[in-house]
């Protein structure tokens, strides 16, 4: 089986916007840093591309 890709980019942003909320200081206190926007747009780019796959592969 081929390594799926998409899935572990989306996986890995998941992660990243996660361990980013858990040690930012800023995001704690309710306002989305800089950081944090970036990974919440990537994660939600990834998380469409994905859902999307999966919609049509069925
Ligand atoms: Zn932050």
């Amino acid at each position: 089986m081929p390594r799926d890709d998409l899935r572990e980019r989306y996986m890995a942003a998941d992660r990243a916007h996660t361990q980013h909320r858990a040690n930012c200081t800023t995001c704690q206190a309710g306002t989305a840093c800089v950081i944090e926007k970036r990974l919440d747009e990537r994660l939600a780019r990834l998380q469409n591309a994905y859902l999307n796959r999966l919609r049509k592969s069925h």
